[in-house]
């Protein structure tokens, strides 16, 4: 089984933990550069990207991080995960870091604060059968995908989105770029396993091609 870690500074660990492990990965919380080394893929959990990108900071794993990503390793971001991976931020921190790996330029708080938090059904490419329940809460979105991002999902031209559900019709909320892996929302908190599926069989097919 695929070894897989969560970033462990901040935000939502326990539950990407719990959801791996629902998936047949061994997962193991990552908080040093030696734990990031043993992994054969990572979750960034959702939480707050600044807090976050501080705290890769302080405990060494900025540098490793970037390191592991661009040669490869299989990464998934959620929600803040998602704002961390992106190669550029909108409406972050000026000092906010990013990891890159996904070239994409992402809005953070995108949905604005009337609508910190809905939930709505998605369809999303490479997860079969019925359409997602996506959790949003402080989430940003994509506002532009370079020629190697694939969007697998984005938010229905009617949603629940309340005041801004014009802004958010449309907007892509899940991409992909070769193994790396990003959802505006959060998977982790519904129960269903099938995104985190997803990146686990990612995971699994870089490892059988590094042999
Ligand atoms: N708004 C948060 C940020 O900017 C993300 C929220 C989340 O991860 N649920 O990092």
């Amino acid at each position: 089984a695929p070894t897989i870690g969560v970033l462990a500074l901040q935000g939502d660990v326990r539950e990407h933990l719990s959801a791996l492990s629902g998936c047949g990965a061994v997962p193991v919380p990552v908080r040093r550069p030696s734990e990031l080394a043993a992994v054969d893929g990572l979750v960034l959990p959702g939480g707050e990207s600044t807090t976050m990108s501080h705290l890769l900071g302080v405990f060494d794993l900025l540098e490793p991080l970037r390191a592991r990503i661009a040669a490869g390793m299989p990464a998934y971001g959620s929600c803040a995960g998602m704002i961390l991976l992106a190669a550029e931020v909108l409406d972050g921190r000026p000092d906010q870091q990013q990891l890159g790996g996904l070239d994409v330029v992402v809005r953070r708080n995108a949905f604005g604060r009337q609508v910190d938090s809905f939930e709505t059904d998605l369809e999303f490419t490479g997860v079969p059968g019925a359409p997602v329940r996506a959790v949003f809460i402080r989430a940003p979105w994509v506002e532009k995908v370079g020629a190697d991002v694939e969007v697998l999902a984005a938010v229905p031209e009617v949603t629940s989105a309340g005041a801004d559900a014009g802004a958010a019709a449309g907007r892509a909320v899940a991409v992909r770029q070769g193994s790396v892996l990003a959802t505006a929302f959060h998977p982790e908190l519904t129960g269903d396993m099938r995104v985190h599926a997803l990146f686990c069989d990612m995971v699994r097919a870089a490892l059988a091609g590094s042999g």
